[in-house]
């Protein structure tokens, strides 16, 4: 090997640094070139930008989070600049995970006792006593995307997973003084040991809340022991300067520790589950992690207006009513709209990231034909996809759509058990999964239970939502809520569709709207009937103008005037009447009172 580093650069010796990088590479890491300290010989826009000197890549690293830097990559970095300092990408790509003990703090949870804490692994000696300890990941580890949001570390220790680096040995720090691999902890002298396991814990949980720490009084019982893991396989030589070729992590195998407890009863004792708020991907409207069913006749912009929501959520802009988003992948499930004249066409007009949208569309099968994706079969496919993509928003449209057919859409028991293993994905994935409905053609009865199929679909949801007419305004629309229960139901937003290019529509947010569910639902369906409930709200006017009147007696004299009683009741919530209880029991009457 050192011919071809003192042929490639017979002028000088070979940067230490350099030689680390093709060390680590050797062990299967995935090495980068860090700017000197000094910055020496950087060039002005780094220089300018820099905010840690010693420790920020010299250029484009994103890749080596995917795969390994030849050989040949990495003596072309060197050569740019022989000073540069040396990092590993750290995840599933170098097959390591770091922890961070700084300050006094760190030192002080370092040396707590506590043997599951920190088996002796490879550690680094940083500045000011600092310790950085590499531990191992087991193979096709996949972090959570949500692991590292939101830090749940006491404070002196931070963790470094996925999509981050760190500098190590023989790197010169910012100042003064190169930082040091601790005796005996050095790659020739041991090799990384395998994450611990409450460290694994917080590495795939989502709550991140829940996981308690090694040195938390929640881990009083002894943990299992981690999964052995087999040390790092040098990497394969690179052959003629080529790029290592190596497996690229899958990011959807399921953590192995699962699989032994997937047969039998799972018993939860209630004192060890630590409560938590829930996640919102939308505050109020939309949980994160959980089923919610959105409802409303065709032609009213469903799935316009989720495509919106999709559009936002790829960038993190704002939501509708102004809450702050939240950035991720979205996957749709869409049966009735097409792709290309359709619903790219929709995202487009609504600003997404196109390449965070993920489309499911069909199945190869083995006699070379497509099928689309049933629900609940192809749930772990779609899991894998979900994951994949790091999607917050999985839209199923519409949902009956997909069930398969050994699934009774109208039996409850079937619905709940399909619904079961779809929340069980939402949850797992941390996603929001929306299921679209259009209602049934009965002009009657609450919102919630307007929704086609099984009443097991909205009962298996956290939240329902229902699109309807504005009955003040015939362009707009109105987005209500009919179930939720994870939060007090949001005031209703107004919406309108307005034309971008033929017949592709964005949503504009018109802000909020007094009009609940159940007004929406009872919406006179023809112009003639429109007309009927205005004359019907003028009756009621004049019939209550004077005061409380018994519910029976309006109904009597609504018959008189030819006004039916389907039409007095419309014109009754749109009025916003109030029934009122004069006396008890039998006994007592319904009296209707202007508000
Ligand atoms: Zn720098």
């Amino acid at each position: 090997m050192n011919d071809v580093l003192f042929r490639s650069s017979p002028q000088r010796s070979t940067p230490v640094c350099l030689l680390a990088a093709l060390d680590f590479l050797a062990r299967g890491w995935s090495p980068i070139a860090l700017c000197p300290a000094d910055h020496a010989g950087v060039d002005a826009a780094h220089e300018r930008l820099c905010n840690a000197p010693g420790g920020t890549p010299l250029w484009s690293w994103k890749e080596y989070q995917q795969r390994l830097p030849s050989e040949r990559e990495l003596h072309v970095y060197w050569n740019r600049n022989p000073e540069a300092n040396v990092g590993i990408v750290l995840g599933p790509v170098s097959g390591l995970v770091a922890l961070l003990f700084d300050g006094p703090q760190g030192e002080e949870l370092r040396r707590r006792p506590g043997s599951e804490a920190l088996p002796e692994t490879l550690e680094i000696m940083g500045a000011a006593g600092s310790r950085r300890l590499l531990y191992s990941l087991p193979p096709r580890f996949v972090v959570h995307p949500l692991a590292l949001a939101v830090p749940a570390l006491p404070d002196g220790l931070s963790c470094l997973a996925a999509g981050e680096h760190l500098p190590v040995p023989p790197s010169r720090r910012a100042g003064g003084g190169a930082c040091i691999w601790r005796l005996g902890r050095s790659p020739d002298e041991c090799s990384a040991a395998p994450a611990p396991r409450w460290l694994i814990d917080y590495l795939v949980s989502e709550d991140r809340s829940a996981v308690p720490t090694p040195w938390s009084e929640a881990v009083a019982a002894p943990v299992a022991a981690p999964q052995p893991v087999e040390p790092a396989a040098p990497a394969a030589r690179p052959q003629n300067g080529e790029p290592a070729v190596m497996p690229v992590p899958r990011a959807a195998d399921p953590v192995p520790r699962d699989a032994a407890q997937d047969v039998g009863p799972h018993i939860i004792v209630l004192s060890a589950v630590k409560a938590a708020p829930p996640q919102w991907l939308w505050p109020g409207w939309i949980p994160l992690g959980k089923l919610v069913v959105l409802d409303g006749d065709p032609g009213l912009g469903k799935s316009t207006l989720l495509l919106d929501l999709a559009a936002r959520i790829t960038r993190g802009l704002p939501l509708p009513d102004g809450a702050a988003g939240m950035t991720g992948g979205v996957t749709l499930l869409t049966a009735e709209d097409s792709l290309t004249d359709t619903v790219r066409p929709r995202l487009e007009v609504a600003g997404a990231d196109l390449d965070r949208v993920h489309a499911f569309s069909s199945i190869g099968e083995p006699n070379g034909g497509n099928r689309p994706p049933i629900i609940p079969h192809d749930l772990d496919v779609l899991r894998q996809i979900v994951k994949n993509s790091s999607s917050r928003l999985l839209i199923i449209d519409p949902f009956l759509a997909y069930l398969g057919g050994s699934v009774d859409s109208c039996n409850d028991q079937d619905v709940r058990r399909c619904l079961h293993r779809l929340a069980e994905l939402a949850e797992e994935a941390a996603c929001a999964v929306v299921l679209l409905r259009h209602l049934t053609k009965l002009a009657t009865g609450r919102a919630v239970y307007r929704g086609q199929g099984s009443i097991g679909i909205i009962g298996a949801a956290r939240a329902g939502l229902l699109v309807g007419r504005d009955p003040d305004a015939e362009s707009h629309r109105i987005l209500a809520c009919t179930k939720s229960n994870l939060a007090a139901s949001p005031a209703s937003l107004r919406y309108t569709l307005e034309p971008v290019i033929a017949n592709i529509c964005r949503v504009v947010w018109c802000g909020a709207s007094a009009y609940q569910a159940d007004d929406l639902i009872q919406q006179p369906e023809t112009p003639d009937e429109r007309l009927m409930t205005k004359d019907a709200q003028q009756f009621l006017r004049t019939v209550l103008g004077d005061g409380p009147v018994a519910a029976d007696e309006c109904l009597r004299q609504a018959r008189e005037v030819n006004i039916s009683e389907r039409t007095l009741r419309r014109a009754k919530t749109r009025l916003k009447v109030q029934s009122i209880k004069e006396g008890v029991g039998a006994l007592g009457q319904w009296l209707w009172q202007l508000p």
